[in-house]
């Protein structure tokens, strides 16, 4: 599993599966967070994923599996998503800011497109409304 974007959420998600047992190559253009990294995941790169050639030296095109965890630059996203397609990667992940960024990535072929913010407001309202619930 490649993780591409070591911020809040592709850290979190990196850290889970490599604690699941999962091989996770995380990359990330921060060398920060990189060097914060790398003892816990089984390889902490630092690479922009923009690039085709910085991918392809990591052997991004062959895995099966990659999540694009880059949200607020949405050209950073865009365009490695861009790439994970056309490397035909099977299962694509890619976390979206907005309606319109998420419309992009389905449109570019991402099979998964996730929206943790609006996903996890929709949880803790479930939760909140169990708890009212408990009071009534
Ligand atoms: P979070 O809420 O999960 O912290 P975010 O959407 O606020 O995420 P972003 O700024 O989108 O954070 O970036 C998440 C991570 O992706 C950062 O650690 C950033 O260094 C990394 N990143 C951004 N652009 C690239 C790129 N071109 N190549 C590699 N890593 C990148």
């Amino acid at each position: 599993m490649v993780v591409i974007g070591l911020g809040r959420f592709g850290r979190s998600l990196a850290l889970e599966l490599a604690d699941e047992d999962t091989e996770v190559l995380g990359i990330d253009e921060n060398p920060e967070v990189v060097q914060l990294l790398s003892g816990s995941l089984t390889h902490a790169v630092r690479a922009d994923s923009t690039k085709e050639d910085a991918l392809r030296q990591l052997a991004v095109h062959e895995f099966d599996r990659a999540v694009v965890a880059i949200g607020t630059d949405l050209e950073a996203s865009i365009l490695t998503a861009s790439l994970l397609i056309s490397f035909g990667i099977e299962n694509v992940w890619a976390k979206a800011t907005s309606e319109a960024h998420g419309r992009i990535l389905t449109q570019l072929g991402v099979q998964h497109v996730v929206y943790p913010e609006h996903d996890m407001g929709q949880r803790v309202a479930h939760l909140v409304r169990g708890r009212m619930l408990d009071y009534i």
